[in-house]
């Protein structure tokens, strides 16, 4: 009894003194002190304009909710959609084809009235922050492929959604969410195959270093690696980014050609461990679950206010929901009950961001890299918000949760842990 008792002892003493230094140099790693020498690497003018352009982001939700809104009541008060659907009725006998071509109009329509606020957000204001690297012939050319893939998809999603509000003018939202649901998925899975390559160029990664890097941390978690693509981006824009993309057979792995031209090895292969996470844990699948939700609440309010909101403007000269020529305002509503939803949209793509954070620490084991992309993405992500602010407007943890995290891992995981002083390389 007393020799188990003593060799116990012993034991404990022995594992204590194997401890020991470790858990005393860990001690001297100070995670908030790790923390602030990284945030302390954004500073003066970057640091503000990094602020002020996420800052902005968050009115652009509300102006862009209200330009939207602006245009489909503009087309509901002149009476050109019901003109426009009177039009499309008068061309063929079969509603199909005439909800199709009342869609082509309105689709050109409207993004001519929204053009000059399109042209503010998505080139003039990018060009202002620097983030742009496109001239501006070239976005609009990739505005007009985007243009004409709308001008495929929304006429068959119009035609489905009031095939479904004809024949079940009761329960068509449920119908028309699992319907918008489906086409989501389907856009998810053409995405990388069929839409990509219509705006970046597509390449394999290099053989090399990095490439033999990459490869073994896939197999190592059972992820294809057969192709790792590299997308173009800087065409278009100055931002790094990786994703993962497809659904099924068109899972893929793509990294940003700028991620590889501006950031070190260890900070691409941080970037992979991360990526690699949303493919092992899943969340193209679980995101979606969650969509579907989404798209169930969004459809059941449109289906219980747009009827109202037509009764009470006779002079809309819309019969009811089911005449194609009520779009504009299920659409109007649609936008509003979106926007609302923001803060919960954001609330779903965050909690997988912080896993694939977490995995991507766990695999790649490189918090110091981790800490330095996470630098370099509050290029246009404001560093260091306030609690309610990350919650609300925030679809990836800020870059201070994600630094703080790697440095707690870096104090639970590695061994004699140090505090380095960080660089951030000139990019
Ligand atoms: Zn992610």
């Amino acid at each position: 009894m007393q020799s188990t008792i003593q060799r116990t002892g012993v034991r404990c003493i022995a594992l204590l003194s194997v401890f020991m230094p470790v858990a005393a140099m860990a001690q001297q790693f100070d995670v908030e002190r790790a923390t602030r020498a990284y945030l302390d690497l954004l500073q003066g003018p970057a640091r503000s304009q990094s602020d002020a352009y996420f800052e902005g982001g968050y009115w652009l939700i509300l102006w862009s909710t209200l330009v939207t809104c602006l245009a489909y009541w503009l087309v509901l008060a002149t009476g050109f959609s019901a003109w426009l659907r009177t039009w499309a009725t008068g061309r063929t006998r079969r509603p199909a084809l005439a909800t199709m071509l009342y869609a082509l109009g309105l689709t050109l329509v409207t993004t001519i009235i929204t053009l000059p606020w399109t042209i503010y957000t998505g080139f003039v204001r990018e060009a202002q922050y620097g983030l742009m690297s496109q001239s501006f012939a070239l976005w609009s050319f990739d505005q007009l492929k985007a243009l004409v893939i709308a001008l495929i998809v929304t006429p068959l999603a119009f035609a489905s959604i009031y095939a479904a509000i004809r024949r079940t003018p009761r329960f068509w939202w449920a119908w028309g969410a699992g319907l918008t649901w489906g086409f989501v998925l389907l856009a998810s899975a053409v995405l990388p195959v069929l839409i990509a390559p219509l705006f970046f160029t597509m390449s394999e990664l290099p053989a090399g270093p990095l490439r033999e890097r990459v490869v073994k941390m896939a197999r190592a978690h059972e992820i294809p690696a057969e192709h790792i693509y590299v997308a173009d981006l800087s065409r278009q824009t100055k931002r790094i980014s990786a994703n993962v993309s497809g659904l099924g057979p068109t899972v893929q792995i793509t990294l940003a050609d700028n991620l590889i031209s501006r950031t070190s090895s260890d900070e691409v292969a941080a970037v992979m461990g991360h990526e690699m996470g949303h493919y092992v844990l899943g969340h193209v699948w679980r995101n979606a679950a969650w969509y579907a939700v989404l798209f169930l609440i969004m459809f059941l309010a449109v289906a219980r206010v747009t009827p109202a909101i037509i009764a009470r403007h006779p002079r809309w000269r819309i019969e009811g929901v089911y005449d194609v020529a009520s779009a504009p305002a299920l659409l109007l509503v649609a936008t509003l009950v979106m926007a609302l939803a923001t803060p919960f949209e954001n609330a779903i793509v965050r909690s997988a961001e912080t896993e694939a954070d977490a995995f991507g620490l766990d695999v790649a084991r490189q918090p110091d890299a981790f800490a330095l992309i996470a630098i370099r993405l509050s290029e246009y992500r404001k560093l260091e918000p306030g609690h309610f602010e990350e919650m609300l407007f925030f679809d990836h943890p800020s870059g201070e949760t994600r630094i703080r995290r790697a440095m707690q891992w870096k104090k639970d995981h590695v061994p004699g842990a140090t505090m380095i002083k960080p660089v951030l390389p000139s990019s």
